[in-house]
């Protein structure tokens, strides 16, 4: 039974627009019964099964029409949030469906805050934490591999990871209080050696759940492409021709992007968020100057350079070798040696030196050729990380990171007092430390504090 104070939320569950059906939903103790105040069809809502879908009319307090609606309604405990809940499919107007939802919030339901219903979900123990952050990022995916890596979490892959993890830690937390208590009598239930096997095997699954992060970055975040080079190199040209379509301002005038443009493609299920930079060379002009600065801001942060070079111009290696001095090792480089079609004859790889290994595609913007063969070449720079993410289980929230690198603390913490013979309960406090920060993942320890944050990113309705 819900709690007697728990009242019953309602929210409009589609987004805003025109579109052929809306869905307002609303979950609570006393769910049914409103619907019913604001139904009319052959049945009491209140009277039917779970899993059924009603056509009815739907009317305001004062008794007049505002939809034909079909109620659909859910019966606690299966439903999403664990409660009574009915979902009324409307015509998808703006207008009509902030009708439907005012009329059940006039009988008697109150709108629901951003994430209230996943909130619910969590707390009736239908989903743990990391599931039902899975269903804000899954609405958020941009792509496929995004997707998958939500669906996943979805499922319940990492909780569940977590969860054996966190109760193998209790298992050898127990055995340790129950060795302090026999202590006295001389048993000895578990040795120092068995301690610290265990220990390092949970040690080294968290490990490796921890390095699973930078995979679950690339699924959930993207790669950061930077399209950088000389003003009419041909970046706008080729931002373009990476979306298809005519965004950036293209124009034969040198220094004219000077803000930057970004937009997000994905390319073979992997999100790349390509950014178009003002030309990077010295300027008078101050808006240039403003847009050249935040071009090389841009390149910093990138976690992919694209360099391109206009090879109908005069360009030297130097071009190539002093840009790639500016980057760190962790940023990939490539180099486009564009407008391919002004100069077919020219061979991408005789602009580098031997011991530069960059690649190098010759493209034309303004054809497509050789476009393909450089998306390639980026999918091709990330293939390390991309396997290491289809492996699966991949951690991609910066939360649950922080919380498996404090468990891994912890857990160092105990071997260091077990090296340094330190009483079994010191250790044991260590442990627990790790058995408590593991359980934020999941939800099993938790504040409100944190729940509020977590809740707080999700869309109304959700
Ligand atoms: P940006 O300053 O680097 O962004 O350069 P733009 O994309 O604005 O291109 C500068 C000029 O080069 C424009 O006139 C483009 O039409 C032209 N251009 C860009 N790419 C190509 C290409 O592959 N072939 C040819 N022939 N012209 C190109």
């Amino acid at each position: 039974m819900p709690p007697a104070d728990v009242d019953t939320i309602a929210a409009i569950a589609t987004p805003p627009g025109e579109g052929a059906i809306a869905i307002v939903r609303m979950s609570g103790p006393q769910a049914l019964q409103i619907a019913d105040l604001a139904f009319r069809g052959d049945r009491r809502l209140a009277d039917v099964p779970g899993y059924t879908v009603h056509y009815g009319g739907l009317i305001e307090p004062g008794g007049g029409m505002v939809d034909e609606v079909l109620a659909t309604v859910f019966r606690q405990p299966k439903s999403f949030t664990g409660e009574d809940s009915v979902e009324f499919s409307c015509h998808g107007g703006i207008l009509v469906t902030r009708a439907v939802l005012d009329a059940v919030l006039e009988f008697g339901a109150r709108q629901a805050e951003p994430g209230e219903f996943s909130r619910r979900a969590f707390l009736n123990g239908r989903i743990d934490l990391s599931q039902a952050e899975a269903v804000a990022d899954l609405i958020a995916a941009q792509s496929g591999r995004g997707r998958a890596a939500s669906l996943e979490q979805l499922t319940g892959k990492l909780g569940g990871r977590v969860k054996e993890l966190r109760s193998r830690l209790t298992d050898l937390c127990s055995l340790l209080e129950i060795d302090l208590d026999f202590a006295e009598e001389g048993l000895d239930l578990i040795g120092d050696d068995e301690i610290e096997r265990r220990v390092n095997e949970i040690n080294s699954s968290l490990e490796e759940m921890a390095r699973s992060y930078e995979s679950g970055k690339l699924a959930r975040e993207g790669v950061t492409v930077v399209l950088a080079g000389k003003p009419n190199a041909g970046k706008s040209s080729l931002f373009n021709a990476f979306l298809k379509e005519s965004r950036a301002i293209v124009t034969p005038v040198p220094g004219t992007t000077r803000d930057y443009l970004e937009e997000n493609v994905s390319i073979d299920g992997i999100l790349f968020r390509v950014i178009d930079t003002a030309g990077i060379r010295p300027s008078v002009d101050l808006i240039e100057v403003e847009g050249i600065d935040r071009s090389w801001r841009s390149v910093r942060m990138a976690d992919m350079i694209i360099l391109v070079i206009d090879s109908t111009s005069a360009f030297g290696r130097d071009d190539v070798v002093g840009f790639l001095d500016e980057l760190d090792d962790s940023q990939h480089l490539i180099v486009a040696l564009n407008k391919s079609d002004l100069s077919p004859s020219l061979k991408a790889e005789a602009l580098l030196p031997a011991h530069v290994r960059v690649p190098c595609v010759a493209v034309s913007a303004l054809t497509g050729e050789g476009v393909e063969e450089l998306e390639q070449k980026m999918l091709e720079s990330v293939a390390d990380r991309k396997s290491d993410m289809v492996a699966g289980g991949a951690v991609t929230s910066r939360r649950h990171l922080d919380a498996i690198n404090r468990g891994t603390r912890s857990l160092s913490g105990a071997l260091r007092a077990l090296r340094s013979h330190a009483t079994y309960d010191l250790l044991a406090f260590d442990i627990r430390e790790s058995i408590a920060a593991l359980g934020e993942i999941t939800g099993e320890v938790t504040t409100e504090d944190i729940l509020n944050n977590i809740f707080s990113k999700f869309c109304i309705g959700k």
